[in-house]
């Protein structure tokens, strides 16, 4: 009597489950720059009508549109890469001195990617999951510029603010 195909759940669930995992949330960054002390920070407040550094000057403002996600689906990755570098390092205990002063570097850096993703989850206004699958494979979906020595990816973001600016 009808034509009408019947609704295939499974596959309708399954079309939902993908288009979720792999959809992008679209946000803004904004880096700040204060003329008189030099100083470079970003933020997720955006702010149209400009605002004053704590030393009275105005700064210049850069907004960034950018894949939240993706932020996050990095800054994930180099917890994990720094979790993993500050647990093999806790065990070189031989080169005491040494490993302590990585060790504070480690937890430094940890400490600059949880305040970034802190940021981000701002900025999104919810917590965001990182993309599933490898990194590797999920290269194009996140704007990396760079890698440093210790395996941490620099997102576009992040990689040389100072040149959005005349410094
Ligand atoms: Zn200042």
């Amino acid at each position: 009597m009808s034509d009408v195909k019947p609704i295939s759940l499974d596959g309708f669930r399954k079309k939902k489950e993908k288009e979720e995992a792999e959809r992008y949330f679209p946000g803004k960054m904004v880096w700040l720059y204060c003329p008189k002390c030099k100083s470079l920070e970003y933020t997720e407040i955006i702010s149209p009508a400009g605002r004053m550094h704590n030393c009275g000057t105005r700064v210049e403002e850069r907004e960034v549109e950018l894949d939240l996600r993706a932020e996050i689906t990095v800054t994930e990755y180099n917890l994990q890469v720094i979790g993993g570098l500050l647990s093999k390092n806790s065990r070189f205990k031989l080169v005491k001195i040494l490993s302590k002063s990585l060790d504070k570097a480690l937890v430094a850096l940890k400490a600059s990617e949880e305040t970034y993703r802190d940021r981000i989850v701002l900025a999104a206004g919810m917590n965001l999951p990182p993309y599933p699958g490898e990194i590797e494979e999920l290269a194009d979906k996140l704007s990396i510029r760079d890698t440093n020595r210790l395996g941490l990816l620099i997102s576009a973001f992040r990689f040389e603010p100072e040149k959005r600016f005349d410094i």
